[in-house]
């Protein structure tokens, strides 16, 4: 039988081995061999705390106790002090440690080894009874309440009942005899509480400390823990302990505790920071009972020792090549250090550091690239609530879109309009959006909705324009005609104040205070390395020049999708749509179309001026029309309601009539015309018009119905009048010298006849313009990847199409089989949380289904045309970990969202940085 290795001493440790050590175990034997000065100590493995784990009568493992004391052996050699010794005694913490940070753990247990006789030896030695009697009744209670299951709020009261008999305010104003007896009060209540007394063997105290912090690891809030983090057991299995000789920061006035991080991890300042408290102990400065004071003030207090915490700064850097977040204790001008780990820092911190500690020689910059996690860069590049604000939520709905934004309620998108001119910060509160609401969206801040889902109206035009969006917040019920909305007995009326987090769901009364979004240099150069990196360029989805304009600031390649129809739903335009819908021939469609044409052009013009010399993607109309109607039920109620008033006007016929045949001066000459009701007829008569054509339209899945292609190729004057607007544009920027790179491509399309009809019209389209201008006209063919069929058909697909863009969005429904609103609202969070789903496949790209299609689909393309283009155009071409396959499948662009580019910028390096085995 081999004998295991259950334990291992500072100076012999793998610091890179924190699976077996723990982090902060790893990182103590780390220090410790690198020369910093840390209390020597050893480490338990977790090994051994899985073998505990694991023994049905949880036993430690044969030999550790043996390898512990001869470990406790060699301490006592390099201390010279003994554990449990009367002269000098040796004490220790026993602290607890995995792989991964994990709250919830046991606590640490200070002053380990205290028993009658070695307190009465420390303070013959130390000669300080008061300091004695300190670390003697600290330990009892922390052993009693950690290691023994003794409730704290037992001890606290007897600590209170003494300090309230010797009238002292503050811990630091009790007498040793004070705390002496404090320490007997709490002796007592340990025996009372555990049927026996007190261990006071130095080495029963360790073996049961060691058993208490391995059971902690199967402890509640240690499991609730794990499962709330996604902690695996190949991130984390078991915990370590940690056995560390005491230092003591509360010998006096040249003694002192603190913590510190080499550089501000609120700011990314290349400043030490940190806190520190004069003769006190450990958890002092975390526990909140004294204040401490700023690091910087140590520079007077302590010169020397400054100097030294700021060389221990930089050996830690210089080593870690990492901000560290570290712990410190000065024992009588002799300054240790207790533990060390990378900082975590917020994300204009994260960035900064990088661009810093690579300027400096202290990281390359892959380093630099690689250390930033790309998701956490959204808090930069949306405004965020104030992390300290304390406000408690009104409602909670889905996080639809990110951001955070205060405004006041209004109930209808022309009050958000009228308003919004008027400077006012808006916030529009509906029950869901439609299409015809879009005015209120330019004008509002952000927008919340009592119903839908993710993929609901609001949530996917708020994401487009990257304003935040809190959808289906079920709590507030909306009453638009009154211009009110209830929380269950609260009212929201119009002109209150509501601020709506995106990123959270949360909706709070009044103003919560924001932080604004921070476009630093450092994130520039940053990017600016990010793109030197990558191979996939990252485009944004763009609808207008106004977008364009924004997707350049946060440095899109391109827009690899501008959807025309955003364009329609303008409220100067939806009326000519709606002419061109209702039309009932073709002469009278074509007049709206007329129309539509110069604006469609000036709007496509506006973006290659915007974007030139960069690639636009222009998708052809995309949803079923009937979306550009007003709902049903509104244009029922429209009617009636003006079926009423007509009523009423006839009544006044009567009046008119009187009017005419008796001349009476008592009566007004108007009222023959307000008899009239022409005018009100021909109204009535165009909703119902417009009604009887959404019921006509009316589809039972209008998703998966007349849309896209199909709807192209049974209205051809449509995509006819948008091909002719796109290459009009093309020959204006052209004519104005100007260098662009238009795309034109097909949405919905699922055999390579339809790709093949509206390829037919291009070109015929192409020679008209090209004969009317006498120039030639360039624009590229493309075909949205979106349909499953398509992607089997890709090969053909690509005969004709010059570039696939995937539609990642309409597929992911579509291979599931899935509709997203339906999904996500009844029973995708139960898939997920019963390991069904691993996760949202709409939010985070089904690799396995989905990805292997599209890998599949971009194989069989190229085999058809090598150089075939490809992108994604779906939300997950903002998301980092579906961006990273994108590169593995060698798609050669992304796009998304404009506010989401960085991070795809960063995510997309980091992919290519994986290909280099970085
Ligand atoms: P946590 O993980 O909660 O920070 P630690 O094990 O780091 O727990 O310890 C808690 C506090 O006790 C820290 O302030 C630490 O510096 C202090 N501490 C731990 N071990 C010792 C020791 N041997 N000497 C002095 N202070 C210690
Ligand atoms: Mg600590
Ligand atoms: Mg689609």
């Amino acid at each position: 039988m081999t004998t295991a290795r259950w334990v291992y001493a500072f100076e012999q440790g793998n610091g890179r081995d924190k699976m077996l050590l723990g982090g902060k175990g790893a990182n103590l034997c780390e220090m410790t061999q690198i020369g910093i000065k840390v209390p020597p100590g050893f480490v338990v493995t977790t090994e051994a705390c899985l073998a505990f784990l694991g023994d049905p009568e949880r036993r430690l493992p044969e030999g550790l106790m043996d390898e512990v004391r001869r470990q406790m052996a060699a301490l006592e050699k390099r201390t010279g002090k003994r554990f449990g010794g009367t002269e000098d005694p040796l004490l220790v913490s026993v602290r607890s440690g995995s792989a991964m940070s994990m709250p919830g753990m046991m606590d640490t247990i200070l002053n380990l080894g205290l028993n009658a006789d070695t307190l009465a030896g420390l303070i013959r030695h130390t000669g300080n009874a008061r300091f004695g009697y300190d670390a003697y009744r600290r330990f009892i209670q922390l052993f009693g309440k950690v290691a023994l299951g003794v409730p704290d709020a037992l001890f606290d009261e007897e600590f209170e009942s003494v300090k309230a008999r010797v009238g002292a305010r503050v811990d630091v104003a009790l007498e040793a005899d004070s705390l002496a007896q404090i320490s007997e009060r709490f002796l007592e209540v340990v025996a009372r509480q555990t049927g026996r007394s007190f261990p006071a063997d130095p080495y029963e105290q360790l073996e049961i400390a060691i058993q208490a912090v391995f059971n902690s690891w199967m402890g509640r809030r240690a499991i609730d823990y794990r499962r709330e983090f996604g902690i695996t057991p190949a991130m984390a299995n078991g915990t370590a302990v940690n056995v560390c000789t005491m230092v003591f920061g509360n010998m006096g006035s040249d003694s002192a505790t603190g913590v510190g991080f080499t550089r501000n991890p609120g700011t990314g300042e290349n400043l030490m920071y940190g806190e520190y408290l004069v003769n006190a102990q450990g958890e002092d400065v975390v526990a909140g009972i004294r204040t401490p004071k700023p690091i910087a003030e140590l520079e007077q207090e302590m010169p020397e020792m400054h100097a030294q915490l700021l060389e221990l700064r930089e050996r830690l850097e210089g080593h870690y090549h990492e901000v560290q977040d570290f712990e410190f204790t000065i024992e009588r001008g002799t300054l240790y250090c207790l533990q060390t780990r990378n900082g975590k820092m917020n994300a204009a911190a994260m960035v900064r550091t990088s661009v810093e500690m690579h300027e400096e020689g202290l990281i390359s910059r892959n380093h630099a690239l690689a250390r930033i996690n790309p998701a956490q860069l959204e808090q930069m590049l949306f405004p965020r609530l104030d992390p300290a604000h304390q406000a408690q939520p009104l409602a909670t709905g889905l996080p639809a879109s990110p951001g955070a934004a205060s405004g006041q309620v209004v109930f209808d998108a022309d009050r958000a309009e009228e308003l919004g001119r008027q400077g006012v910060q808006v916030l529009l509160l509906r029950e869901e959006t439609k299409p015809e609401d879009i005015h209120g969206f330019f004008a509002a801040r952000g927008i919340l909705t009592s119903r839908g889902g993710k993929t609901s109206h609001a949530a996917v035009v708020a994401r487009g324009m990257g304003k935040p969006c809190v959808a289906g917040a079920e709590g507030i019920h909306v009453d638009t005609a009154r211009r009110v909305a209830f929380v269950g007995t609260q009212v929201i009326k119009e002109g209150d104040t509501l601020t709506i987090d995106g990123s959270s769901g949360n909706v709070y009364r009044g103003v919560v205070p924001t932080v604004e979004p921070e476009f630093t240099d450092s994130l520039r150069t940053l990017l600016a390395w990010a793109d030197d990196c990558a191979r996939l360029k990252v485009r944004a989805n763009a609808d207008t020049p106004d977008d364009a304009e924004r997707a350049l600031r946060y440095g899109a390649t391109g827009i690899g999708l501008c959807r025309t129809e955003r364009m329609f739903n303008a409220p100067d335009r939806l009326p000519i749509v709606v002419d061109m819908i209702v039309a009932e021939t073709p002469e009278d469609r074509a007049a709206a179309l007329d129309r539509l044409l110069p604006i469609q052009r000036a709007d496509f013009a506006g973006l290659f001026r915007t974007m030139a010399p960069r690639p636009v993607t222009i998708r052809l109309l995309d949803p079923p029309i009937h979306e550009f109607l007003p709902a049903e039920r509104q244009l029922e109620d429209e009617i009636a309601r003006l079926q009423d008033l007509r009523g009423a006007v006839r009544g006044l016929e009567v009046l008119a009539d009187a009017a005419r045949t008796e001349p009476d001066p008592r009566l007004p000459s108007t009222l023959r015309d307000m008899g009239d009701t022409r005018r009100l007829d021909a109204i009535i008569a165009r909703k119902e018009l417009v009604l009887a054509k959404a019921r006509a339209l009316r589809e039972v899945n209008p998703m998966l119905g007349h849309r896209g292609v199909r709807l192209g190729i049974t209205y051809p004057e449509i995509y006819r009048m948008q091909i002719r607007a796109v290459l009009e544009a093309v020959v204006e920027c052209l004519r104005e010298g100007l260098e662009i790179d238009p795309e034109i491509m097909v949405p919905q399309v699922c055999t390579v006849q339809e790709l093949k009809l509206v390829h037919a019209q291009l070109e015929e389209v192409r020679r008209e313009v090209e004969a009317e201008h006498g120039i030639a006209v360039p624009c590229r063919f493309g075909s949205m990847v979106e349909v499953v069929r398509a992607c089997l058909r890709a090969e053909s697909m690509a005969k004709v199409a010059e570039f696939f863009s995937f539609g990642t969005n309409d597929l992911t429904q579509a291979v599931f089989s899935f509709s997203r609103e339906d999904a996500e609202n009844k029973f995708l969070p139960m898939y997920n949380e019963r390991g069904i789903l691993q996760d949202n496949p709409f939010e985070v790209l089904d690799i396995k289904g989905a990805g292997r299609l599209m890998a599949l689909a971009v194989g069989w393309g190229r085999s058809a045309r090598p150089d075939l283009h490809v992108g994604i155009c779906g939300e997950h071409g903002g998301h980092p970990a579906s961006i990273s396959f994108c590169h593995e499948i060698g798609l050669d662009y992304v796009s998304c969202s404009a506010p989401r580019v960085p991070i795809a910028r960063l995510a997309a390096a980091q992919a290519a940085l994986g290909d280099s085995g970085n």
